[in-house]
């Protein structure tokens, strides 16, 4: 691969890992000429297609999804690889749930379950396009069970929330936090 700084085809491969329950890759490489290191991912180009709330089906579009989260993490302590985490949980969740489609409201609801594991306001803000909070009382509402919730130290971008429950199983642990 071409380095990302110095765009030299001669790098090397340091370190590979199993990562999203098995459904990713991900190779940690070193150039030879900078000596820089950068990461890539490698996972199954499945043609998952997304079924809208009209019944009409398009393509995951994995790049406006990325973008969606990026929007919803700026300026937060969230790193590339972070967010990178959260499209590849995704994508597995929908991978090991469905063949190749999923609902466009359930696509959102995974997106919230992995975003509120990471950091809380990219969480809300997430939430709050997404969900399309009605008034302020349901924004509120969104809010209450964090502000319960006494921040952990050991958890700089988050706060740990109740209500894992409704999805089965508690949110996946990522590597690289
Ligand atoms: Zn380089």
């Amino acid at each position: 691969m071409k380095c990302p700084f110095c765009r030299d085809d001669n790098d090397r491969v340091i370190d590979t890992r199993a990562v999203a329950d098995g459904f990713a890759v991900r190779r940690r490489r070193q150039c030879d000429s900078c000596r820089r290191r950068y990461t890539t991912y490698e996972r199954i180009d499945a043609p998952i297609k997304v079924v809208k709330k009209d019944g009409t089906r398009e393509p995951f579009d994995r790049q406006k999804f990325k973008l969606g989260l990026e929007k919803a993490c700026w300026k937060r302590p969230v790193g590339d690889a972070q967010i990178e985490a959260v499209i590849l949980g995704v994508e597995s969740d929908v991978e090991t749930t469905f063949d190749t489609e999923v609902d466009s409201h359930y696509l959102g609801e995974l997106a919230m379950r992995h975003l509120r594991d990471l950091d809380e306001v990219a969480y809300v803000r997430f939430a709050s396009v997404y969900r399309q909070f009605k008034d302020v009382q349901d924004f509120v509402n969104e809010l209450k069970p964090m502000l319960a919730t006494p921040p952990d130290p050991d958890r700089p971008g988050g706060l740990q929330l109740p209500g894992d429950d409704e999805f089965g199983q508690p949110p996946q642990r990522f590597p690289g936090r």
